[in-house]
C-alpha cells in the first residue's frame, strides 16, 4: 500500500481498523516531502515535530477500542502560509514577515488542533496572496508536479502542488479572487471556495477582507466535505462569520444529479478561453446530461466588468490592510533611516515585493479623494450589479458551470513580466468572490499538453451541499484520479 496516495477518507478507515497508525502516516508524508521538495518546492516551513505529535496521538488511539466514525485524530495536514499558527512561522511568503511567529492560532487552526491533526508544514504562496502563479513568492518558486516547467497556479500554489504531489493528504488555502480554485485546476485537485462568512477569517492575514475566504484543497470531493465540516462555523472573533446550524456536509454526497438544473453562462466561453478548455467543458456538460441533469445556456453579462471591479476593490482593501506593515509593529525593519518617515518608507520599500507595491499604489490611487467616486465607488456599484445577476440566475438554476481558468497551467516565467496578462488568468474566478457565492473547482480531464483542466461549479450563497453533491456525482462518473496521475516530468 502506498500511504501517500490514499485520500483522507481512506486513511480514516485504515486508522479506525487499526491497519495504520498516525505515526506511519505522518512518517510516510515526511519521507515523501524529503523526496519531492527539491523538485516541487511547495513548503516554506516543514514541521518535523509532527512525527512526535503523531506518536503521542497513537498512544491515545491505542487505548480506544472503538475509534469514533469520522475521527480525524492523527491525520496530518498542510497549511497555506498566510494562516496564523502559534509557534510556527507565518511568512505570507514575504520578506516583510520572513521571521514572523504569530502569538496566536487562527480559528481554523484551533479547530484543526482540537481534532488532533498534526501540521506537516506551511505552504508556499504568492506574496500576501497576490498572484496567480506562486511566482510572486519572495521565498521560492513552486513547480507544478504534473510538469515541473509549469506554474502550479496561485496564490495557493504550494497547497495545490503539495496535495497533487502527495506531499500532504490535504491542505488549507485561501481564496480572494480564485487562489484556491485556479491552483486546484492547474494541479488536478479539488478546491472549494466557500460562501463568504461560512468560515472564520480570524488569523488569516488580510489581503482584501470583503473577498477573502479560507477553504479546503483536497484529492477528492469527499475529503473537501470532511474538511469543511471541521472548519465551518460562526466565530465571535470574526464579525463577518455567520451563525448557522451545523451541517454534516458528507451527508450531501448522494451520487445523484437527476433533475439538477445547470446553467452554462455563455460569457465564460468566449474569446480568450482555449479550445482545449472549451472542449473538455463541453464533454463535461454531456456527462451531466447523461446523469440526468438538465443543462441550459444562460447569461451573466456583468461578468465582463468583474475583473476590473475585482482589481479596484481588492487593491483598495489591500492598500488599507497592508498599512499595518510599517516596520514598527510587525516584521521587517530597515537597518538605515534617519527619522520616522524614512523608517516607514525604507522598511516598506525593502520589505515588499513588486506586485505588492503595485497593488498598494493602485489601491491608494482609487481611494484618493480625486478618484474615489470614479473608481472605488463605481466598482462598488458594479459589485451590486454582478451580485444581482447571480441572484437572477439562481432563481432558475441550482448550479452554474464554467471553466476555472482560460488555459491549463502556463510555463514558469511566461507571464511574470506582464501583470495584465497574469490578471487575465483570474477572469473566470473573480466574479464569484465579488458576489460572495461559493464555487468548487474539480478536474474534468487533461489538455493536449497533458496538463489538468478544471471545471468550476458555482452555487448560490450557502448552497455548499448542492455544490458538493454535483461535483461528487461528476467525479464518481469520470474517476479522474484513477485515470490520470502527475508525471513529474522534468
Ligand atoms: N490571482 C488573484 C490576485 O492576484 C487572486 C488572488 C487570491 O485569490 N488571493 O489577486
Amino acid at each position: 500500500m502506498n500511504i501517500t496516495e490514499l485520500t483522507v477518507h481512506e486513511l480514516q478507515e485504515k486508522i479506525k481498523n487499526k491497519e495504520l497508525t498516525s505515526e506511519q502516516i505522518t512518517k510516510a508524508y515526511i519521507d515523501r516531502i524529503n523526496e519531492k521538495e527539491n523538485d516541487v518546492a511547495a513548503f516554506v516551513t516543514i514541521c518535523n515535530d509532527s512525527l512526535e505529535q503523531s506518536k503521542k496521538i497513537d498512544e491515545e488511539l491505542n487505548k480506544e477500542n472503538n475509534i469514533a466514525d469520522g475521527s480525524l485524530k492523527g491525520i496530518p495536514i498542510g497549511i497555506k502560509d498566510n494562516i496564523c499558527t502559534k509557534g510556527i512561522k507565518t511568512t505570507c511568503s514575504s520578506k516583510m514577515l520572513e521571521n514572523f511567529i504569530s502569538p496566536y492560532d487562527a480559528t481554523v487552526i484551533e479547530k484543526i488542533k482540537s481534532e488532533q491533526m498534526p501540521i506537516l508544514g506551511k505552504l508556499n504562496m504568492d506574496e500576501f496572496a497576490m498572484g496567480s502563479s506562486t511566482e510572486n513568492s519572495a521565498i521560492k518558486i513552486t513547480h507544478n508536479p504534473w510538469n515541473l516547467n509549469k506554474v502550479p497556479g496561485g496564490s495557493s500554489g504550494g497547497s495545490a502542488a503539495a496535495v497533487a504531489a502527495n506531499m500532504v493528504p490535504w491542505a488549507l488555502g485561501s481564496d480572494t479572487g480564485g487562489s484556491i480554485r485556479e491552483p486546484a485546476s492547474f494541479c488536478g485537485v479539488v478546491g472549494l471556495k466557500l460562501t463568504y462568512g461560512l468560515v472564520s477569517r480570524y488569523g488569516l492575514v488580510a489581503f482584501a477582507s470583503s473577498l477573502d475566504q479560507i477553504g479546503p484543497i483536497t484529492k477528492d470531493v469527499e475529503d473537501s466535505a470532511i474538511l469543511l465540516n471541521v472548519i465551518a462555523g460562526h466565530d465571535e472573533k470574526d464579525t463577518t462569520s455567520y451563525d448557522r446550524p451545523k451541517i454534516d456536509y458528507t451527508k450531501s454526497l448522494k451520487n445523484d444529479v437527476k433533475g439538477l438544473k445547470i446553467g452554462v453562462p455563455k460569457e465564460f466561453f468566449g474569446e480568450g478561453i482555449s479550445e482545449d478548455v472549451k472542449a473538455k467543458l463541453k464533454e463535461s456538460i454531456e456527462v451531466y446530461k447523461s446523469l440526468g441533469a438538465e443543462v441550459e445556456e444562460c447569461s451573466l453579462g456583468a461578468v465582463e466588468y468583474a475583473l476590473a471591479t475585482y482589481y479596484i476593490i481588492a487593491c483598495a482593501e489591500a492598500s488599507s490592510n497592508l498599512g499595518r506593515f510599517d516596520g514598527i509593529r510587525y516584521g521587517y525593519r530597515a537597518k538605515e533611516f534617519s527619522d520616522l518617515k524614512e523608517l516607514y518608507v525604507n522598511s516598506r520599500t525593502e520589505g515588499f515585493g513588486d506586485e505588492v507595491k503595485r497593488r498598494i499604489i493602485l489601491g491608494t490611487y482609487v481611494l484618493s479623494s480625486g478618484y474615489y467616486d470614479a473608481y472605488y465607488k463605481k466598482a462598488q456599484k458594479v459589485r451590486t450589479y454582478v451580485k444581482k445577476q447571480f441572484d437572477e440566475n439562481f432563481k432558475k438554476y441550482d448550479v452554474l458551470l464554467t471553466p476555472v481558468a482560460p488555459t491549463t497551467a502556463f510555463d514558469i516565467g511566461q507571464k511574470k513580466e506582464n501583470p495584465l496578462e497574469m490578471y487575465l488568468a483570474d477572469v473566470c474566478t473573480v466574479s464569484i468572490n465579488i458576489a460572495s457565492v461559493p464555487a468548487i473547482s474539480i478536474p474534468c480531464g487533461v489538455g493536449k499538453d497533458g496538463m489538468p483542466i478544471g471545471m468550476q461549479l458555482i452555487g448560490d450563497r450557502f448552497s455548499e451541499e448542492k455544490l458538493l453533491n454535483a461535483a461528487y456525482t461528476f467525479e464518481q462518473k469520470i474517476k479522474f484520479r484513477e485515470n490520470y496521475k502527475p508525471g513529474f516530468n522534468k
